[in-house]
């Protein structure tokens, strides 16, 4: 399973190279494109981003790679209290 992961620390990094705008907000989820609740800073450098389903799925191996994981299912459920201030 662990070449999987490789697959995937080789897609970032064409991505990245693919996607050189910084402005651009990739918080997209590696394999399937939704909405990205789950940023894996990896050891080698460089990061992936998943979403709730696929950040789950890959969980036992990404915790192999992953110098950190920074996970944000919880933003699914929680709305911030200043979320709506352009609402006026
Ligand atoms: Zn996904």
């Amino acid at each position: 399973m662990l070449t999987l992961v490789r697959q995937l620390v080789e897609l970032e990094k064409r991505r990245r190279d693919y996607c050189s705008d910084p402005r651009e907000p990739a918080d997209r989820c590696d394999r399937c494109g939704a909405q990205a609740y789950l940023r894996v800073v990896l050891m080698s450098g460089g990061e992936l981003l998943f979403c709730a389903h696929h950040g789950r799925k890959f969980e036992p191996e990404l915790k192999k790679i992953a110098a950190e994981i920074q996970d944000e299912t919880e933003r699914l459920t929680a709305v911030p209290a200043s979320a709506s201030d352009e609402d006026r």
